[in-house]
């Protein structure tokens, strides 16, 4: 069948590209999501079922329509959860606000768009004419659209090491932590040594404690940087609005804003005044400047930036300070396996001396960023055919600021769009709901016009 839209993905962004064009298109249009998760629009972020796994934005902030800023709290009011607009909700509940928000939709269907969803993963597109691309399903099924919207996300990253350097112990590495079905092989008291110490490391580390495992995990990343927490909601400052000045040199930005917090802005309200105009900076920049901000500011940006819960922060706070969980600043160099486990070697920061401890698990937790396009068959294939270009610096696709895929000779693809992480190479920060939500609105919205006609 030939479809009017094709959203190929099944996370929060094409759940929010979905419920988008159910609102903008008529009703003699169709749409086909296809999808390879089993509990749709709810990706990697929001089929946890774990408690424990909060949001780490406000509930207030994390309604899927920006121009209904308080429903996804209207929608924990009615489920009599107790979360405040400024509280943090679980991302479980959140999954099942988006599942609620797209069902009561498809429940007005004679008004709105045909929608059918298609439980398979797309693994190759070919171009049939200039005005239709074919997706091949992994069931064996083709599928056609007019339009398409690439909501793939970006997947896990590689270990930060070379095979070579990783010996006999492949059984004990966990390459993808969000297959949480890793958690019931783990004995309780067994050693648990965590790659990267990010949100993911948080995630991780909780969801062991929540399985009953009692032992010790290690965190080892190049700086040893976790996360800062969000203060109490009583305790929290407004925006702050930042005095970016002419450059854009990153040293120089930096100053100015370090300048602001030593003149006495908080510096959370200033992370947060900057969050508007974020896309915009990061237009500006060079390529090199933006090579340098993610060779030099990223681990910092990340852990100002991306901010946990307090009370997910107390539960660290606890594990660090009983020692349970030791974090480690250094240079990962090898995984051998040792008399007891894996034996993870590491240059240490500070004294560049060698160290190493053992391990029974080794937990991938080193993100997302750098994941590009390499981890989707379907769109190595597609950069293959030239229907995409990865960006310059190998975030992920290369796409116009309206968000449509460029191809090898920057030109956009007709009726081709992305959403999501996948664009960081044009937006930079597109991987919270609050600028995906903006970004699906737009796209769709831009969809629905060449529909119209
Ligand atoms: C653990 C975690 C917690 C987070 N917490 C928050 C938060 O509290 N607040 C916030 O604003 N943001 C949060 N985020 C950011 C989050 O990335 C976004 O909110 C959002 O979930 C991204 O959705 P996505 O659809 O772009 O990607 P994903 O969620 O990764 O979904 C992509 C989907 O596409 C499917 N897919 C991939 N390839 C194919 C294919 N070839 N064919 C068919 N289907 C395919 C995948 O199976 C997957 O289901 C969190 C992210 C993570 C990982």
């Amino acid at each position: 069948m030939l479809y009017d839209v094709a959203v190929v993905g099944s996370g929060f962004s094409a759940i929010a590209v979905t419920i988008n064009l159910l609102h903008l298109l008529p009703a003699s249009t169709s749409i086909a999501v296809v999808g390879d998760d089993p509990g749709f629009g709810r990706g990697t972020a929001y089929r946890t079922e774990f408690y424990v796994h909060r949001l780490n934005v406000p509930a207030g902030r994390m309604s899927v329509v920006p121009e209904k800023p308080d429903d996804f709290v209207e929608w924990l009011e009615e489920h009599m959860k107790q979360v405040s607009a400024d509280g943090f909700a679980s991302r479980g509940d959140y999954g099942l606000y988006l599942r609620d928000r797209l069902a009561s939709l498809l429940r007005g269907h004679e008004r709105r768009a045909r929608v059918d969803f298609v439980k398979a993963k797309a693994t190759n597109c070919t171009q049939c004419s200039k005005a239709e691309l074919v997706f091949h399903l992994d069931n064996g099924d083709e599928l056609s659209a007019r339009n398409v919207v690439l909501c793939l996300g970006i997947g896990n990253a590689d270990l930060p090491l070379a095979a070579g350097k990783i010996e006999a112990v492949e059984r004990r590495i966990v390459r993808n932590p969000w297959r949480l079905s890793w958690l019931s092989k783990v004995g309780p008291s067994e050693t648990i040594c965590i790659l990267g110490s990010g949100l993911t490391m948080i995630d991780q580390v909780l969801a062991l404690r929540v399985h009953g495992h009692r032992g010790l995990i290690r965190v080892l990343s190049r700086r040893g940087l976790l996360p800062h927490a969000h203060p109490p909601a009583d305790r929290r400052a407004p925006a702050v609005k930042p005095e970016l000045g002419r450059s854009r040199e990153i040293s120089a930005l930096l100053a100015g804003l370090r300048k602001q917090v030593r003149d006495g802005a908080d510096w959370r309200g200033l992370m947060d005044g900057l969050r508007p105009v974020t896309q915009e900076l990061w237009q500006q920049l060079t390529k090199e400047q933006r090579a340098r901000f993610l060779r030099h500011g990223l681990a910092w940006w990340n852990i100002h930036r991306h901010r946990i819960a307090p009370q997910i922060s107390s539960r660290v706070d606890a594990l660090k300070r009983d020692g349970i969980v030791t974090i480690h600043a250094g240079f990962l160099k090898t995984i051998r396996e040792g008399p007891r486990g894996a034996l993870v070697s590491y240059r240490e920061r500070q004294s560049r001396q060698l160290r190493s401890f053992n391990a029974d698990w080794i937990v991938n937790c080193t993100g997302m960023e750098r994941a590009g396009v390499a981890h989707s068959p379907l769109l190595q294939q597609m950069q293959r055919r030239g229907l995409i270009a990865a960006d310059e610096l190998g975030l992920g696709l290369s796409v116009d600021t309206d968000s449509r895929v460029l191809g090898l000779q920057e030109e956009p693809q007709p009726g081709l769009y992305a959403v999501g992480a996948l664009t960081a190479g044009q937006f930079w920060e597109i991987t919270a709901v609050p600028d995906i939500r903006i970004q699906a609105k737009s796209v769709a919205s831009a969809i629905a016009e060449t529909l119209r006609v």
